[in-house]
């Protein structure tokens, strides 16, 4: 039983030019790759969450063994961020978004444009690493929110409709420094269509868990 890195759903170079191959390569297979491997190295120590689901792992995390609960808290949360972000992203994508995501984000932030500022604010104000996020609440509301590390907001009771990734190792290799202009041109590479599904998943009320996350 062990938690599966995800194959990327197109090609290293598919974002080109906003996110380049070699970030993209060493993000993929090195960066989510130690999350699963560290995951799977945690769980083995404690087999009888060997059956769980990344996402039910760090749904309650006072309810994983101390001695784990760093690693999974980090690792479990690296691995559910980074298989969101593959899928939220596609070639050719961006936009403006249409659909039931487009319609919430209107009616929540008054225009798409005035949501991206808000989001992209959030981003560069999150100090250090991290993500920011557009995050669904109990009663069906949408609030954009900042976790630090790999902190996901499933871990706050809230569901993670879709992501940015401000870790510097995101960015660093073409942005250097300037998160804000990373920030700014990701929404080229936004794949819509799987934003809409998972905010109509959120809408369902359907747990959070994805099965076609590799655990097997
Ligand atoms: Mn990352």
């Amino acid at each position: 039983m062990a938690h599966e890195l995800p194959a990327l759903p197109y090609g290293y170079d598919a974002l080109e030019p906003t996110i380049d191959k070699q970030t993209m390569t060493l993000h993929h297979d090195m960066h989510h790759g130690a999350y699963v491997k560290n995951l799977n190295a945690a769980i083995e120590k404690h087999p009888d969450l060997a059956n769980k689901s990344a996402e039910d792992l760090i749904r309650n995390l006072n309810a994983i063994p101390e001695d784990i609960r760093a690693a999974v808290r980090n690792n479990g949360g690296g691995h559910v961020n980074h298989s969101m972000f593959w899928k939220i992203m596609k070639p050719k994508g961006g936009g403006d978004p249409s659909g039931p995501i487009a319609d919430v984000i209107k009616k929540t932030f008054g225009s798409f444009k005035d949501f991206q500022t808000k989001f992209n604010d959030a981003g560069v104000k999150q100090f250090g690493s991290g993500w920011v996020w557009l995050a669904g609440k109990s009663g069906g509301e949408v609030q954009i929110i900042s976790t630090p590390n790999q902190d996901n907001p499933i871990s706050q009771g809230l569901y993670p409709i879709f992501g940015n990734d401000v870790w510097e190792h995101a960015y660093y290799l073409k942005y250097n420094n300037r998160r804000p202009e990373y920030l700014a041109a990701w929404w080229n590479v936004l794949n819509w269509d799987e934003i809409n599904q998972r905010y109509s998943t959120f809408k369902s009320g359907k747990s959070v868990h994805e099965p076609e996350l590799a655990h097997r």
